[in-house]
């Protein structure tokens, strides 16, 4: 398969925290990969900035040791790695500082030619409101471009005042606020299999789906991120943004173009149409559980942060009343599993009466984890004259190309950076969805905080709770297992 890759336009692209795990792990190999496939044109310079007191060389020496881990050698090979160094500049800011923001400037301004300016900031959200203070202060922010990564606020009230500090500085067509999960390959072809196909469409309803479920599973536990995990919880780190944008893109309407504003529009709509949950509603439709052993990881014995959830979710609308989306989360769960189910009904009249089991109903599964994939299972005869029996065919809609030749399944980042240097904002959050999303998530969190009570414990390398099975069992349905 060949990809057209159309180069972007020359850019500076700043890096606030380049010194950090984001930048190590996932910015600069995005870069590198881009550059490589000949999208970043000869002049694009990429600056990082952090506390470190390094040079230039230094910093190269950093992102060299970072690709080395990071990046498939066979992708190393040439002058590939040596050609992307030689893009990187080093400054030494502490934001909170005087030093570092003139020879900033100077970098930036030295080209003569105009060039698109993007700031990323790789750093902790506390920072954000500083640092765009700061490049204002400087007189860096003009026309720029501002990245900022999750999490926006820890509710709706701390996401606006973040929003608005952010929004004195850069208006809003000029900020990206991103969600990676929009950038995976197998996110978008949702968007292409629902609107760009007839088939589906007519189906796509209360009428024709029984329920729609949606899976994060992570085997890992907080790892070297409780402090602020213990802070966040599953609900604000993981339902909040990447479980309510996969929510709205299955849910939404069909934008009239597929174009930045007119997408975020339906997917607003949806927010706004969610069913709001409080008190003991809220309760009924949540349930929250943490992992055994997990205060002691965070080092915080009384804590209460939740470590899985599960919810019930209701979409108020013609087109999804009577169709609930389940959604469920968690670590150090059985398998690392992240997918879209959306189950159909079972035919309206079953005419094969002597089947030893019923006809299973057709379900689409959207997978982005660990392998992205889309399968339709559909029911056939199982071939042979004894009798008719039926079997489930999964149809392979897979569309990775992973089995083309030199083909390589780009990371959701490299994606995203490149739009930003395009200006689209197709795939980031606009200002109103991050706060309807907080809208519907804040009562749930305030019902959990005023029920009292703790998370349900559920053993490490588990399903989850016991409680999230329960949730499905009143309803007369079950998750599909997390068997890998
Ligand atoms: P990190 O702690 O590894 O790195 C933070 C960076 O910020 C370092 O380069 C540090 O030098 C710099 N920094 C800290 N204080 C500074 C100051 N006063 N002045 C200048 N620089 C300063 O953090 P990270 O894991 O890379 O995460 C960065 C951001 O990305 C956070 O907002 C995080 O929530 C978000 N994020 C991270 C991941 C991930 O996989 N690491 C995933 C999603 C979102």
């Amino acid at each position: 398969m060949t990809t057209r890759i159309i180069p972007v336009d020359p850019f500076d692209l700043v890096i606030f925290g380049a010194t950090g795990d984001l930048a190590a792990r996932k910015l600069l190999p995005a870069l590198f990969h881009r550059d490589r496939d000949g999208q970043i044109p000869d002049r694009a310079r990429i600056v990082g900035c952090a506390r470190s007191d390094l040079d230039d060389e230094g910093f190269r020496d950093l992102a060299r040791a970072a690709l080395e881990e990071h990046v498939d050698a066979e992708y190393r090979t040439g002058d590939a790695l040596d050609r992307f160094l030689a893009r990187l500049h080093y400054i030494s800011i502490d934001v909170f500082g005087d030093k570092g923001w003139s020879p900033l400037r100077a970098l930036l301004s030295e080209p003569e030619e105009a060039r698109i300016r993007v700031f990323y900031l790789s750093v902790g959200p506390s920072l954000f409101g500083p640092i765009a203070d700061a490049l204002k202060t400087h007189g860096l922010a003009d026309e720029a471009r501002l990245v900022v990564e999750k999490p926006i606020g820890h509710d709706g009230d701390s996401a606006k005042e973040l929003n608005d500090r952010i929004g004195a500085v850069f208006d809003e067509s000029r900020v990206y606020r991103i969600d990676h999960y929009l950038g995976k390959e197998t996110v978008q072809n949702l968007i292409a299999l629902r609107f760009a196909n007839a088939l589906f469409e007519p189906l796509w309803n209360a009428k024709h789906i029984e329920s729609v479920r949606i899976t994060v599973a992570e085997t890992l536990g907080v790892e070297d991120r409780a402090s602020y995990y213990d802070k966040a919880g599953a609900m604000r780190d993981m339902v909040q943004n990447h479980l309510l944008q996969l929510l709205c893109l299955t849910a939404m309407e069909p934008p009239h173009h597929f174009e930045a504003d007119a997408l975020r529009d339906e997917k607003l709509k949806v927010l706004r149409a969610l069913r709001p949950l409080s008190g003991t509603e809220a309760l009924k439709a949540s349930v929250r559980g943490q992992y055994a052993g997990y205060p002691e990881e965070a080092e915080n014995p009384a804590s209460t942060t939740e470590t899985y959830v599960a919810l019930k979710a209701e979409i108020g609308t013609w087109r999804w009343a009577g169709t609930p989306f389940y959604l469920r989360t968690g670590k150090k769960l059985r398998s690392r599993l992240s997918e879209i189910v959306v189950l159909f009904r079972q035919t309206p009249h079953q005419i094969f009466d002597d089947l030893a089991t019923p006809v299973a109903p057709n379900s689409l599964v959207i997978r982005l984890q660990p392998d992205e994939a889309i399968t339709l299972s559909i029911t056939t005869k199982d071939p042979g004259p004894g009798g008719f029996r039926m079997r489930e065919t999964p149809l392979d809609m897979s569309f990775t190309g992973k089995d083309e030749e030199g083909f390589r399944m780009p990371d959701a980042y490299e994606r995203l950076v490149m739009d930003v240097v395009r200006g689209n904002q197709t795939l980031f959050m606009r200002r109103d969805e991050v706060a309807a999303a907080w809208a519907w998530i804040d009562p749930i969190m305030d019902a959990w905080r005023e029920g009292g009570g703790k998370p349900e414990e559920y053993d490490r390398g588990s399903e989850g709770p016991m409680s999230a099975m329960e949730l499905m069992i009143r309803d007369g349905r079950r998750w599909r297992s997390l068997a890998p």
